[in-house]
C-alpha cells in the first residue's frame, strides 16, 4: 500500500513537473513570437529592409527613385499629369498636378524677384528615358553615361514629379554645375523648398545620391518635407535613413536591344 502511494505520488509529481514545464514552454513560445512581431515592425524604416511603402510607391509624393530603387512597374506613368502653366523650351512640360501647381507658384515668386526661369524638361516616360541613356551610353561610355543619364525604370523624371529649369537667355551654365552659381541658382537653392521642391543632386553627394551636382533639377516632395529636408542638409537617401545608392546592383540589360544597338 505505502509502495504504491510513493509510486503514485512520483508519478504525480512527475506529471505536475510536465505540465509546468509546457507551460513555461508555451509562454516562451508566445513571448518570442511576439518580440519577432515587435522586432519586425520596429525595423520596418531601417535600412536594410528596404523603402517603406510611401517611398515605394510610385503614386506618392515621397516615391524614392535611385539607382538602387527603380520604379516599380518600371514602365510606371502618372495618370495626373498636365502642362505647367509657366515658360518651358519645348513643346510640352508635364508635370503631376499637385508638382505643376507649386512650380508655377514657384516661378510667379521668382519672376517677382527679378529671376527668370524656363522649364527644359519635366516628365520623361520610360521609352524616351530609354532613348536618351543608350544615346549618352553609345556617345560616351557606360561609366560616363551612368554618372549623369538615368537608365529607363531609375529615372526621377518618370514619376512626374521631377523638372529641369535653366535660364534661356543665358545659356552659359545650361545644364551645367554652374548654374548653381547664377542668380537662377542662388534664387532656387534658397527658396525651392517654399513650394515644395529640392535641389535633388546636391554638390558632393555622388556617393549617395549615384549623380554629380545638378542644381537645376528640382524634385517636388510637398512643402512641408522639402521645408524638412532644406533644414536638414541631407541629401533624400540620408533624411529618409535609406541606403546610398552610387551605382547600380545589376549590369544594364536593355528590354529592347534592337534599340540599344547603334545602327
Ligand atoms: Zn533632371
Amino acid at each position: 500500500m505505502a509502495t504504491r502511494n510513493v509510486v503514485l505520488t512520483r508519478i504525480l509529481a512527475v506529471a505536475a513537473c510536465v505540465t509546468f514545464l509546457l507551460i513555461v514552454a508555451g509562454e516562451d513560445a508566445s513571448q518570442d513570437a511576439g518580440r519577432k512581431e515587435s522586432s519586425a515592425s520596429d525595423d520596418s524604416s531601417s535600412a536594410d529592409r528596404g523603402p517603406a511603402p510611401a517611398h515605394a510607391s510610385p503614386d506618392s509624393v515621397h516615391v524614392l527613385v535611385n539607382k538602387r530603387n527603380p520604379l516599380s512597374p518600371r514602365d510606371y506613368a502618372p495618370d495626373d499629369l498636365r502642362n505647367v502653366d509657366a515658360p518651358h523650351e519645348f513643346a510640352d512640360a508635364p508635370l503631376r498636378e499637385e508638382a505643376a501647381g507649386a512650380y508655377e507658384e514657384l516661378h510667379r515668386a521668382a519672376v517677382e524677384e527679378g529671376i527668370e526661369l524656363w522649364v527644359t524638361t519635366a516628365y520623361r516616360d520610360e521609352d524616351f528615358q530609354q532613348t536618351l541613356y543608350e544615346q549618352r551610353r553609345l556617345q560616351d561610355g557606360p561609366e560616363a553615361a551612368d554618372r549623369v543619364s538615368a537608365r529607363p525604370g531609375h529615372s526621377e523624371h518618370q514619376t512626374g514629379l521631377a523638372v529641369d529649369v535653366a535660364d534661356l537667355q543665358d545659356r552659359e551654365c545650361y545644364l551645367h554645375p554652374c548654374f548653381g552659381d547664377s542668380a537662377q541658382g542662388r534664387w532656387l537653392a534658397e527658396h525651392a523648398h517654399e513650394f515644395g521642391f529640392i535641389i535633388r543632386y546636391p554638390e558632393g553627394a555622388e556617393a549617395i545620391t549615384g549623380f554629380h551636382y545638378e542644381p537645376w533639377h528640382l524634385r517636388y516632395l510637398g512643402a512641408e518635407t522639402a521645408e524638412e529636408v532644406h533644414e536638414s542638409g541631407l541629401t533624400l537617401e540620408e533624411f529618409w535613413d535609406l541606403p546610398p545608392a552610387s551605382d547600380y546592383a545589376e549590369a544594364y540589360d536593355p528590354d529592347h536591344a534592337e534599340a540599344y544597338a547603334p545602327d
